[in-house]
């Protein structure tokens, strides 16, 4: 089969015309890729950075983990999903049998597997999934919009973290896809007001279309705009920091009022510093994190908008690309683009 692989440890990858089609065990399904979009876990592995060597991949390793596509063959095991039934994958490979599953908590698995990072991925023709990972999708959704689900959820989660949002103000670095999808979540939420910021003017468009006060970082002054808006609260309600950029955490935290609550969702590729006397003691600050998406609720009111049309995926799409076109497009999330899909066949 054709396959997006990394084989060294070195920056690039190679598209393999006849990479062996993965077999499956008795618990698995195969899965006839449709559409898989490239995250920034992607390009991080295509450049192999310190981001990337951080999840210790096993090479050669088939890249790609945001997908949906159509079972073609179950395991003997496989109960309640056939041949021909259209999936979109948890990326998140989780054991099921240790605490962090047991307690309801499987996206935070100990012995947690990465598809397309620690295991191999969906940019090619044929996927092997385990079955407990493969969310049903309705004929509604088409491939490329079911892709998008595995990012979507970390917003979703994300919001989930923040808990009510009803009448806040939000403040949100980076609106790559999954601050894009915060925006709109947000707002589908409660949220009274969103100002996203972000350095890339093609983004900020979209940020402003889905509803945020879009700025670029360099530019806004935080603190003259809590002044004018957000004095009577004394800062933002809420953040969500996305973009791991240097020193937005730290803006983040001043920018919010106290007793806010900030979220993280970035990960920068090394330790930051805090100043927990500050603003953890102090301003009392709720800080918390997200790192994938609780299964299967974020997947369920992920759908249940969408197919309301209160969230807009298919409209970050920018950019549908051959398998062949894989550089090209790990090339594209600098540029204008918000979320590339890659077809495999
Ligand atoms: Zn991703
Ligand atoms: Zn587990």
């Amino acid at each position: 089969m054709r396959a997006i692989v990394k084989m060294k440890p070195v920056a690039g990858v190679e598209l393999v015309e006849h990479y062996p089609e993965p077999e499956i065990d008795a618990d698995q399904v195969l899965l006839e890729v449709g559409a898989t979009s490239i995250c920034g876990t992607d390009a991080h592995l295509y450049a192999w950075d310190e981001s990337a060597r951080a999840f210790d991949p096993q090479l050669p390793l088939v890249m790609g983990h945001e997908c949906a596509g159509t079972v073609v063959r179950v395991g003997a095991n496989v109960r309640g999903l056939a041949v021909g039934d259209r999936v979109a994958a948890e990326s998140h490979i989780f054991c099921g049998a240790c605490y962090m599953c047991r307690t309801g908590n499987a996206h935070n698995c100990y012995n947690l597997k990465l598809l397309g990072v620690t295991r191999q991925g969906a940019f090619a023709e044929y996927v092997a999934l385990p079955r407990s990972v493969c969310f049903p999708l309705p004929p509604t959704v088409p491939f490329d919009v079911g892709a998008l689900f595995e990012p979507s959820g970390n917003a979703v989660h994300a919001v989930q973290r923040a808990g009510n949002l009803d009448g806040c103000s939000v403040l949100i670095t980076g609106a790559g896809p999954i601050g894009l999808v915060l925006i709109q979540l947000a707002l589908a939420m409660g949220a009274a007001s969103v100002v996203a910021l972000e350095p890339n003017p093609f983004r900020r468009g979209l940020a402003a279309k889905y509803g945020a006060r879009a700025l670029d970082p360099s530019e806004a002054d935080l603190a003259a705009i809590v002044r004018a808006d957000y004095a009577r609260q004394g800062g933002f309600d809420v953040g969500f920091e996305v973009s791991a950029a240097p020193g937005t955490h730290e803006q983040l935290l001043r920018a919010v009022r106290r007793e806010a609550t900030v979220v993280c969702i970035g990960l920068p590729n090394r330790a930051i510093s805090l100043d927990v006397s500050e603003f953890i003691a102090k301003k009392m600050i709720v800080l918390k994190g997200v790192f994938g998406r609780r299964i299967w609720e974020t997947w369920e009111i992920l759908l249940a908008l969408v197919e309301a049309k209160r969230l807009d995926l298919a409209g970050m799409i920018t950019h549908h690309l051959s398998i062949g076109e894989f550089e090209r497009g790990i090339a594209l999330l600098k540029g204008d683009a918000a979320k590339v899909v890659i077809s495999p066949n």
